[in-house]
């Protein structure tokens, strides 16, 4: 079953329009009939993404540290809650399982988990798509952060244009599962 892990805050954020898209994704994960693979909590946009994607059917997988249980609020509805013992821990599953990476408006950690698909995949760790939910202009700052580095000779434009900017959640789910689609099948993950 294809999988996405979704990588988002664990606080809602201001704007209404961040949580509505948490559960337009969760929903549209629900609806073709992939795997949801996030961090196993139920607060902010997590618990909205997760709750999405229950309702319409799909297949959850979340990973969480034991020690974040009652800080992102373990959710117990789950097929599979996966309790580790370290975040490095939690990282590393949610990637080995996964087919595809979508990062929705979050904070530093999210910036971190998304940051990390990334550059593993700069360095070849891995060929998985990457997809940006950029929600409301969101992610504006950022993208320009990045063309910024590029500009000053820091990345390169293939690393940069391979992340998939898009306002829909449907549409980006789309362009991911075709981006993996076209590559064939998933290959180990070993970030090593
Ligand atoms: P945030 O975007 O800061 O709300 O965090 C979103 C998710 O990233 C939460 O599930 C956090 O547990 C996780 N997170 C926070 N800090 C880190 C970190 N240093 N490395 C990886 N994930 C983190």
């Amino acid at each position: 079953m294809f999988s996405v892990a979704v990588y988002c805050g664990s606080r809602a954020g201001h704007d209404p329009r961040f949580a509505l898209a948490a559960q337009r994704l969760g929903q549209a994960i629900g609806r073709r009939g992939f795997r949801l693979v996030y961090g196993g909590g139920r607060a902010g946009l997590m618990g909205q993404v997760a709750d999405a994607a229950l309702a319409a059917g799909a297949q959850v997988l979340g990973v969480i540290p034991h020690r974040l249980m009652a800080r992102e609020l373990g959710h117990s509805g789950l097929q599979e809650l996966r309790v580790v013992d370290t975040m490095h821990e939690r990282k590393l599953q949610m990637a080995q399982a996964a087919d595809a990476f979508v990062a929705l408006p979050g904070g530093l950690g999210t910036l971190e988990e998304l940051f990390e698909a990334w550059t593993w995949r700069q360095l070849g760790y891995h060929e998985r798509p990457i997809g940006l939910l950029d929600v409301a202009g969101f992610y504006a700052p950022l993208r320009a952060q990045v063309a910024h580095m590029q500009a000053g000779g820091f990345v390169d434009a293939i690393h940069v244009d391979r992340l998939q900017v898009d306002d829909d959640p449907e549409r980006l789910l789309a362009r991911l599962h075709e981006e993996a689609a076209a590559r064939g099948g998933r290959e180990d993950f070993s970030p090593i």
